[in-house]
Order: structure tokens, then sequence, then C-alpha cells
């Protein structure tokens, strides 16, 4: 019986972990947009408010090396507007 249960679950392994594998990097890539999203701050270049977005909108938004075409929550205008790293709060 023992080794019926073991083979059972070796073959539920083989067939789970093909899917583990995407699920895992699709994971990682949450945790990065949510790491990045939490570190980064912009500053509104029309009325200089400084905010951060939510992991979402950072996930959404288009993106060049340093700047990123995002919402100004203060002024409601859409700019292109240059990532910063935020200190630690
Ligand atoms: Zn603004």
């Amino acid at each position: 019986m023992a080794c019926l249960a073991i083979v059972g679950l070796a073959l539920w392994l083989g067939r789970t972990i093909p899917f583990a594998f995407p699920a895992g990097a699709v994971l990682i890539l949450a945790l990065l947009v949510y790491w990045h999203s939490r570190t980064t701050g912009y500053r509104c270049p029309i009325c200089s408010a400084e905010f951060a977005i939510s992991a979402w909108a950072d996930f959404l938004s288009p993106h060049m090396l340093t700047t990123k075409y995002v919402k100004c929550p203060a002024c409601g205008q859409r700019e292109w507007m240059e990532a910063r790293m935020r200190s630690g709060s």
C-alpha cells in the first residue's frame, strides 16, 4: 500500500511540477513589480507633487528606461515622469 502511495505521489509530482515552473516565474515577476512599485516614486513635472503608484498601475503603465507614463494623483495630468528611488519609510 505504501508503495502504491509513493508511486501515486511521484506521478502527481511529475504532472504538477511542469506547471509549477511558469507559476513560480509569474510569482517572481509579481514580486518584482510589487517591490519596484514600493521603492519607486515619481515627481509630477506640472505641479511637482511627489507620489507613488500601485503595483497594478506600475505593471500596466508604459515605461522607458528611467521614465514612466503615469497619471499624477494631484492634478490628474498624464505625463512621462522620471522614476526616483524613494528613501525607505
Ligand atoms: Zn501633478
